[in-house]
C-alpha cells in the first residue's frame, strides 16, 4: 500500500490556502477521489513525493518534459543564465534565437510573439484574427481546450471536461455567443456552419491532434477539409499546438498532416518547463500585433530570459542530427511510445478488458470503451469507474499517470526500454483489477 501521509497533511494545509488546494484544478486529484502526491523532486523520467516514494512519470508536467526532468543541458544553461539577472523587460539575443529555432521547424510561422502560456498565446491569437478579419465569431470544437480565456471556455475539454463543467460561470452570455461549438472530427457540420455563419467567421481554433479530451486524432481529410472551407470564406484557420506542438511530429500535427495554417500556438515544449508559449503565423496577419501594428498585446515577462534559455535547450537537444543510420530524436519517441501501448494493449487482451488505444508519436492514451473515440462524446462515454480502478492501481505501482480519462499522457527522451517494461508489467497487473472489478 502507498504511503502518503505527509502528502495527506500537505493537502490539508493546501486546502486552507488554495480553492481545492491546488493552483490548477486537474491536480487536485479529485476526479479519481484520491489525495495527490506532493512533488519534492523529478529527475529524468522519475518524479518524487514527500512521502519518498518514486514514479515513473508519463504526465511530464502535462507536456513540456520532453527531453525528461532537471536535463543536465537545461539545468546547466538555467544556472548559467540566472547568475546574468532574472529578468530585464528589454529586448535581448536569446529571444530572436528562440524564435529563429522554431521557425526552423515550424516555417509556417514567419513572425512570432512569445508570451507566458498557451492560455495567452491562443487568446491574442483570436484577438488578433478578429482584428485582422473585422468580423467577431470563432468556431472552436467540442471537448478541445485552448486554455481559460473567456471566449474559449465553452464546452472545452481537459478539467472542464473532468469536472463536468464545460461552460463556466462567469463568461458572459455576450462572449459565449460568438464561440461557436460544433462536434471534432464533424465534416457536415463544419460545412453547415460556414454555409450559415461564413462572412461572420474570423476564425477557425482547433487542436490539430485533440489531447484533452483524451487523445483524439484528426480523421483522414478533416484538417485538409478545415484550410479549404476557411479559405473560400476568408476565415483564418488557427491550430493550437500548445500540446501536440513537437509530439505529433517535430513539426507537429502542419507537418505530420501537411496543412498549412495561418496561425500557430505552441507552448508546454518550447519553454522546457518554465512558462513560455507563443503564436505566430503569416507575416500580413501578425504586422498587425502592436506596436508594428494595432492589435494589442503585451507582458511585463514575455520573452524572459531564464525562461527563453530553458526553451533554446530543449528544443536544441530535440533537434540536434542524429548519428548517421540513427532515427532522430522524435522519431525515438515515437518507437518507445508504440512499444508501450503496444504492450498495455496486449496486457489488456490478456485481460479480456475492451480498451481504445491512442497514439500520435510521444503521446498517448487509453479509452475503457469498445468504441471507437473520435470526438467529446464517444470519449465522454468510456468508463470512468475502469479508469479510476486503472489510475489507482498504477499508482500504487509506482506509475504516474495523468489522474482522468480527458487528459493525454507523454513519453520523454529520458524513459528507457527497461521503465517501459516495468510499466507494461504493471499495466498488466493493473487490468487484471479492472477485469474483476
Ligand atoms: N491549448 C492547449 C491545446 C492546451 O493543451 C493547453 C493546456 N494544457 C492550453 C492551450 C493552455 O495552456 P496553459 O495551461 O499554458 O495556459
Amino acid at each position: 500500500m502507498l504511503n502518503l501521509e505527509k502528502s495527506a497533511a500537505a493537502f490539508e494545509e493546501a486546502k486552507k490556502l488554495m480553492p481545492g488546494g491546488v493552483n490548477s484544478p486537474v491536480r487536485s486529484y479529485r476526479s479519481v477521489d484520491c489525495n495527490p502526491p506532493f512533488i519534492a523532486r523529478a529527475e529524468g523520467s522519475h518524479i518524487f513525493d514527500i512521502d519518498g516514494n518514486e514514479y515513473i512519470d508519463y504526465v511530464g508536467s502535462w507536456g513540456p518534459m520532453v527531453v525528461g526532468h532537471a536535463h543536465p543541458q537545461v539545468v546547466k544553461a538555467l544556472q548559467e543564465a540566472a547568475a546574468r539577472g532574472t529578468s530585464y523587460g528589454a529586448p535581448t539575443l536569446i529571444e530572436s534565437q528562440l524564435a529563429k529555432k522554431v521557425m526552423e521547424v515550424y516555417p509556417s510561422m514567419e513572425v512570432i510573439r512569445m508570451v507566458n502560456s498557451g492560455t495567452e498565446a491562443t487568446m491574442s491569437a483570436l484577438r488578433l484574427a478578429r482584428g485582422y478579419t473585422g468580423r467577431n465569431k470563432i468556431v472552436k470544437f467540442i471537448g478541445c481546450y485552448h486554455g481559460h480565456s473567456d471566449s474559449l471556455l465553452v464546452k472545452a475539454g481537459s478539467g472542464m471536461a473532468t469536472f463536468g463543467v464545460p461552460d463556466s460561470p462567469g463568461v458572459t452570455p455576450g462572449t459565449a455567443q460568438d464561440t461557436i461549438t460544433i462536434p471534432y472530427n464533424d465534416f457536415e457540420a463544419f460545412k453547415a456552419v460556414f454555409a450559415e455563419q461564413g462572412a461572420e467567421i474570423a476564425a477557425v481554433i482547433v487542436e490539430p491532434v485533440a489531447g484533452n479530451m483524451g487523445l483524439v486524432l484528426p480523421k483522414p481529410g478533416y484538417l485538409d477539409l478545415l484550410r479549404k472551407v476557411t479559405t473560400e470564406h476568408g476565415a483564418l484557420l488557427i491550430f493550437d499546438e500548445v500540446m501536440c506542438g513537437f509530439r505529433a511530429s517535430l513539426g507537429g500535427a502542419q507537418a505530420a498532416y501537411a496543412v498549412k495554417p495561418d496561425l500557430t500556438c505552441l507552448g508546454k515544449i518550447i519553454g522546457g518547463g518554465l512558462p513560455v508559449a507563443a503564436y505566430g503565423g503569416r507575416r500580413d496577419i501578425m504586422e498587425k500585433v502592436s506596436p508594428a501594428g494595432p492589435v494589442y498585446q503585451a507582458g511585463t515577462l514575455s520573452g524572459n530570459p531564464l525562461a527563453m534559455t530553458a526553451g533554446l535547450e530543449t528544443l536544441k537537444i530535440i533537434t540536434a542530427p542524429p548519428e548517421p543510420g540513427e532515427p532522430d530524436y522524435s522519431r525515438v519517441l515515437t518507437i518507445r511510445t508504440k512499444k508501450l501501448v503496444l504492450g498495455v494493449a496486449q496486457k489488456a487482451k490478456e485481460a479480456g478488458v475492451t480498451l481504445q488505444v491512442q497514439q500520435a508519436g510521444s503521446m498517448f492514451g487509453f479509452f475503457f470503451s469498445d468504441k471507437e473515440v473520435t470526438d467529446y462524446e464517444t470519449s465522454a462515454a468510456a468508463d470512468q469507474e475502469a479508469f479510476k480502478v486503472w489510475f489507482k492501481a498504477m499508482l500504487e505501482q509506482g506509475i504516474y499517470l495523468a489522474p482522468s480519462q480527458f487528459e493525454t499522457l507523454f513519453m520523454s527522451g529520458a524513459h528507457t526500454d527497461e521503465e517501459i517494461d516495468r510499466t507494461i508489467e504493471a499495466a498488466g497487473v493493473a487490468l487484471k483489477k479492472v477485469a474483476d472489478y
